[in-house]
């Protein structure tokens, strides 16, 4: 018996291994990773990591010990290179084999490279893993101009955290606002004020040009209208890429991210995916792709219970996070598409949410400062229940007697 194979060492895969095991699977489970760490959390890199104020033990998912103790064999350090589906064997990068019965594929996404000269210079960085965080962290107390190219969240994290280090900061964004892809102007309005207040410079429509430098080392980035903006480190925060090609390479359908069913099965249905490397495909046809904790989760829980021969769909609508400053952002449902937005609360508060509303339904929720109102915004959404564009801008209105 070869037993279930995983490939990647992140948060879906850990989870895949965990379910696994939780829904009764007694044989043998091997977890691979390519890096050199075991599972670790990604989302405070760019925060209190970054910060100083989480340290890198409290990044760990699982104490070693814990994973011994379920009988899963975690393998860092080498990663697969290729899977043969008809022997059900996967390479690795150290030359062996591994055999499986049943496959799971995690291995997540990579940052998307800056198509400039330069961009591996020193001072340069981009932030997905630990030791990216790592070198940051050193390179970021002994920096004087920090230049962020992107004005998505993790760049946001990254100018709140260097400002706070009271480092000179410049936001370098080429849409006309900030986190454009995701939230309502009045959201994006509200961060240009914090990131402004808190006193970075932000840019928008700035279209980098050139990285400058000197003796292999950043000294400025340079904008299309011939602005240029010292710099002693920059953080390149421009998207990330699904890590697709093993899966395309063993004819599995890849379409913008491994191909994937509400219960994480591949093309074929015998292998499955979880995280940031799928795309699953929803009810009419349409393909959705998320890079977050609760895909990872969620979709790792399913592709288990695939694995088992079990249907576990996974609909729950989205939820993700950000941190910026003292403002926590929590954002419910997906805004594409949205005709109307109405505000709960004062923004000047910094208390406040947004409802986006499409055809008079609710589809999205943003909280700013408020768990509650996202905790209550979850229910809603899981009820299926739409309050009125009128009843969510009524702070008189308790939103939470709906679900009675
Ligand atoms: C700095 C940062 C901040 C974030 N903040 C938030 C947040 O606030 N909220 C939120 O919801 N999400 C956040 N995210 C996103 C979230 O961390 C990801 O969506 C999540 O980690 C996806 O999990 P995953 O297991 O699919 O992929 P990953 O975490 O990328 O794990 C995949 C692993 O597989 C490895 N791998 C790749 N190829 C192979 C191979 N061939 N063989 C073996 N191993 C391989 C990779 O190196 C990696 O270790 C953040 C991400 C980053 C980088």
């Amino acid at each position: 018996m070869s037993g279930m194979l995983i490939i990647g060492a992140g948060l879906a895969g850990l989870t895949v291994a965990e379910t696994l095991r939780s829904e009764g699977y007694a044989g043998p489970i091997t977890l691979i990773g390519d890096e050199a760490h075991a599972p670790y959390q990604r989302p405070p890199l760019s925060k209190g990591f970054l910060l100083g104020q989480t340290a890198e033990a409290q990044l760990m998912m699982r104490p070693p010990e814990l994973l011994v103790k379920k009988d899963i064999d975690l393998r860092v350090g080498a990663g697969a290179t290729a899977i043969d589906r008809s022997t059900k064997r996967v390479a690795l990068g150290d030359g062996s084999t591994l055999g499986y019965d049943g496959l799971a594929l995690c291995p997540g996404s990579r940052l998307r490279p800056l198509p400039l000269a330069g961009a591996d210079w020193h001072g340069v960085y981009g932030l997905r893993t630990l030791d990216e965080a790592k070198a940051i962290a050193a390179a970021l107390e002994a920096a004087h101009n920090v230049v962020i190219i992107g004005g998505g969240f993790i760049g946001l994290e990254v100018a709140s955290v260097a400002r706070r280090k009271e480092k000179r900061v410049t936001v370098l964004e080429a849409a006309d606002r900030l986190m454009a892809r995701v939230v309502a102007p009045l959201i994006s309005q509200f961060y240009l004020d914090l990131h402004t207040r808190h006193g970075a410079e932000v840019v928008l429509g700035a279209m980098v040009s050139e990285l400058v430098g000197s003796g292999g080392r950043i000294t400025a980035v340079r904008t299309r209208d011939g602005r240029e903006f010292p710099a002693d480190l920059v953080l390149v925060g421009i998207g990330i890429i699904p890590n697709v090609e093993l899966a395309q390479a063993a004819g599995l359908e890849v379409n913008g991210g491994i191909v994937v069913d509400a219960c994480g099965r591949c093309s074929d249905p015998t292998i499955v995916a979880a995280g940031d490397c799928t795309a699953r495909r929803l009810d009419d046809g349409s393909l959705r792709r998320l890079e977050s904790v609760q895909n990872a989760l969620e979709q790792g829980r399913s592709a288990a219970a695939a694995l088992l021969g079990r249907d576990r769909p996974f609909h729950a609508a989205p939820w993700f996070w950000s941190d910026q400053y003292d403002v926590k952002l929590q954002m419910l449902g997906l805004t594409a598409g949205f005709d109307q937005v109405v505000t709960r609360g004062d923004p000047t508060t910094q208390k406040f949410s947004a409802y986006y509303y499409q055809a008079g339904k609710l589809i999205a929720i943003d909280s700013l400062n408020q768990p509650p109102e996202h905790m209550n915004g979850r229910k809603l959404f899981e009820k299926g229940i739409s309050p009125t564009p009128a009843q969510a801008a009524d702070t008189a209105f308790d939103l939470g007697s709906l679900l009675a």
